[in-house]
This record gives structure tokens, sequence and C-alpha cells, in this order.
């Protein structure tokens, strides 16, 4: 850790991610607390317990297709098979099924035991109630149905804790019979936006004045990343509207503050969080946009019985870019860490770059440029043409970030490059 004061020399983004990386190994030791909630309600949360299958999966062998069960052997020969009967989705095993007979059956029903394929309805010829195969098709044995157990035995764990519900989730959840679930709480990070010439949304600005854009944006990107967003009152940059504003946050598992971490003469956040005897892990990182971000923890207060002692903080910078661009990077994966998640956070991809790009400014930091990119056929990236890390039009434009290595000079159209999701 550095102070305040000694922190001239700023960090690349991979010493920044791995400093942040390190800050997240260590909190495994930490206990986490967790809440039951309905199936209906667990979309978005983080599997607090292993999920394990109550019976075997499937539950008996089962046809996937509607058609005709029988012995493979007998089928390939194309001789008629005497149909012996039927069975739909939801009648019990039925079987044993004679030998030179076929059982006709549904999709989703159980296999008579006996049987080991079902040749498919469109491919059999039926005549006075007898079915073949026709050929020259012939039918391996296994064709067309899953057996009894072959997803899961009674027992197996087929979902770890950490893993974050989605649809997919749900539907194995439900179907393994958990109509509630166990899942972490989801940690409570407090959103403090600073600066003098910030208002509300819903007042009209005056002079100066700009409305106060970052705290609603960082509330969406907390519950996306997993966290409760706390929206606290904007904080005017002086030092006692700051000390009030950082009291009321102390309480929180995480610390996000916007503005007041750059140079200028107004940006008193670093010294406020001093006062209060704040660790610094780093104050600034090679990045365009986001270099003045400041990474560091207050001390425990008395009687927090919280999953850290420690209160970690970002300090963001203002301008709206660089806000997003360092959340996504830094803050998101720390969210989801304190919920208890196991999926890696920040995500990356390669997409091919449609127009060549070379107007990265300073070398020797890595730029993360608004973008957007196409998932058709093949991921094609392209910038969004944008005036600046405050420019909200362009960032909504936007549905990535193109990153550009530190070194790199130009990137050439057709190119693979990476991409920094940004949901
Ligand atoms: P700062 O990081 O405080 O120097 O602010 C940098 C730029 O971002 C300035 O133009 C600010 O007006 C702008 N800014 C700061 N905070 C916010 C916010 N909460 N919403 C929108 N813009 C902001
Ligand atoms: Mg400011």
């Amino acid at each position: 850790m550095v102070s305040a004061a000694a922190s001239s020399s700023l960090l690349s983004y991979e010493e920044a991610a791995a400093v942040v990386d390190a800050y997240m190994s260590g909190l495994t030791g930490n206990p986490l607390h967790s809440e039951r909630v309905s199936l209906a309600n667990a979309w978005g949360r983080v599997l607090a317990q292993d999920l394990r299958a109550d019976r075997e999966q499937p539950p008996f062998t089962r046809s996937t297709r509607d058609g005709y069960a029988c012995r493979a052997r007998e089928a390939s020969a194309h001789g008629f098979l005497a149909r012996a009967g039927a069975s739909r989705a939801g009648d019990a095993p039925a079987g044993p099924l004679a030998a030179g007979a076929a059982w006709e059956i549904m999709t989703g029903a159980p296999v008579p035991e006996g049987a080991d394929c079902v040749v498919m309805v469109e491919h059999v010829e039926t005549v006075d109630g007898k079915v073949r195969l026709l050929p020259p098709r012939n039918i391996q044995p296994g064709d067309n149905l899953v057996p009894l157990g072959a997803q899961a035995r009674a027992g197996d764990k087929i979902l770890a804790r950490g893993s974050t519900i989605d649809a997919q989730q749900i539907a194995l959840a439900a179907t393994c019979g958990y109509p509630e679930l166990e899942v972490y709480k989801r940690p409570r990070v407090a959103i403090l936006a600073t600066g003098d010439e910030l208002v509300p949304v819903e007042a009209k600005p005056t002079g100066g004045q700009i409305r106060n854009s970052n705290a609603p944006m960082l509330a969406a990107m907390v519950t996306a990343a997993g966290g409760e967003p706390v929206v606290l009152a904007r904080a005017a940059d002086h030092a006692e509207a700051l000390d009030a504003a950082l009291a009321l946050a102390r309480d929180a598992d995480l610390l996000l503050i916007s503005g007041g971490v750059s140079a200028g003469k107004f940006d008193l956040v670093e010294p406020a969080l001093a006062r209060l005897g704040a660790s610094f892990h780093f104050t600034g990182v090679k990045i365009q946009p986001g270099k003045p971000l400041v990474f560091g923890e207050l001390p425990a207060e008395k009687g927090n019985a919280k999953r850290c002692a420690q209160l970690p903080f970002f300090g963001l910078p203002g301008n709206p870019v660089s806000s997003a661009v360092t959340f996504l990077l830094f803050g998101a994966p720390v969210v989801a860490a304190l919920g208890g998640s196991t999926s890696s956070c920040p995500r990356f991809a390669l997409a091919r770059l449609k127009v060549a790009s070379d107007k990265h400014g300073k070398p020797g930091l890595t730029r993360f440029l608004p973008a957007h990119c196409t998932f058709d056929a093949e991921p094609e990236v392209e910038l969004v043409p944008w005036q600046g890390s405050g420019d909200l039009a362009a960032l909504a434009r936007s549905n990535c970030f193109l990153v550009v290595p530190s070194d790199a000079h130009r990137l050439e159209a057709g190119a693979v490059v990476r991409i920094l999701l940004a949901s």
C-alpha cells in the first residue's frame, strides 16, 4: 500500500488489475451471508449452495423422437415388426418388449425395457399394425434416446456454489426439485457523486451546472455486477461536505466515489479519505480514460459485522466514460467477488476491427475506447466517434470498449482485437 503523498508512480493496467485480483483473493477467507429466495426471484443471484440431482437425469430412458422403440438389429434387417403398444410422455415405463416387436412412442416418453433405439416416425412404413424401417436406412443401438442417468446420477453435484443464476440454471434447479435456493446476500455498494456543478436529474441546470448522470449509471452497473446500490446525496467540493458524506457510507460493503480525484484545485476526495485513515492500494493507472483512478480501504468502524472489516473504496474519475470504464475494469470484479461470484469479470472478447484506427494519443497508456460490436456471424467492432470522456451520447451508442494496447500505434482494418464487454 502507498500513502496518498507517495503515489506519484502510476501502475500499468496489468499491475493495477493484479492489485485488485490480490485484494479479491484475500477476501476468500471472510464469511459471506446468505438468504433463501424463491426460484422465481433467483435470477441474477449467486448460488450459496451446491445444487445436487435429486434423482437420475433423465429419470428413465427417454425417447427424443416420435417413432417406434425397437431393437436396432431387428429394425436394420427391414422386416416388419409387430406394434406391441404405445407410450406417451407421462406414461410409466412399459416392457419388456417381445422379440420382433416395436413400441409406438412419443418424444419424452419412457423407452420400454428391451428396446435399444427409437426409429423416427418419418423413417418407417406402417402396414396393418406392423411397422418397418424403410431401407436403405439403418439404425444403431442408442439412437434417438437418452439412457437413464446419462446426464446426472442421483446426488451428483450439478452446479457449484458461486455460480450466477441465469435462466438455464433456474431450469436445472426446477427439474431437480428446488422451489427455493440459498443465495449470497448482495453486497451493499454506496455511490457518492461529488461536484459543486451537479444537480439531480429532476432539476433544471442553470449556468455551469450539469445533471448528475454518474450516480444512476453506476447504480445500474452495480446492479448488473450483482450488488445492491445505495445512492447517497451528492457532495459538494469542500472538506466538510465530503467528511459528512463519507461518514454516511461507512456501513456499506464497497464505496464508489465519483469525481474529485484528479489533480485540480477542487479535487478533495483523496485528502478526505486520508483524514479517515485510508490506505491507498494505488492512486492512478496508466489507462485512458480513467487515469486518476484510486483504490484503497478505510479502516474498520467499531461494532461493524460486515464481510470485510475494512471498507474498500474506488475513487472514480468523474467524466462519465472514465467512470464507466474504471468501474467495469476494477469495480465490477470487486462487487462480484464481494457477492461470492466465481464468474470471470471483467469480460473480454475478440472481434475483427472494421475500420483501421490510429488516433491513439499518448503512448504508454492502455486505452479503452467506446466501440460498437455486432455479434452476427463473427463479432465485428467499430469505434464510435466521440468527443472525449465526457461524451455521454457516444457512450450510449457503444456496447463495448476497444482495447488499444499501450504500445500500439495503429490497429489495421481486419485485425483481430480485444474488446471489453460493457454488459
Ligand atoms: P472530476 O473528476 O470531478 O474532475 O470531473 C470531471 C468531469 O466529469 C467534469 O466535467 C465534471 O463536471 C464531470 N462529472 C463529475 N461528476 C459527474 C457526475 N456525477 N455526472 C456527470 N458528470 C460528472
Ligand atoms: Mg469534480
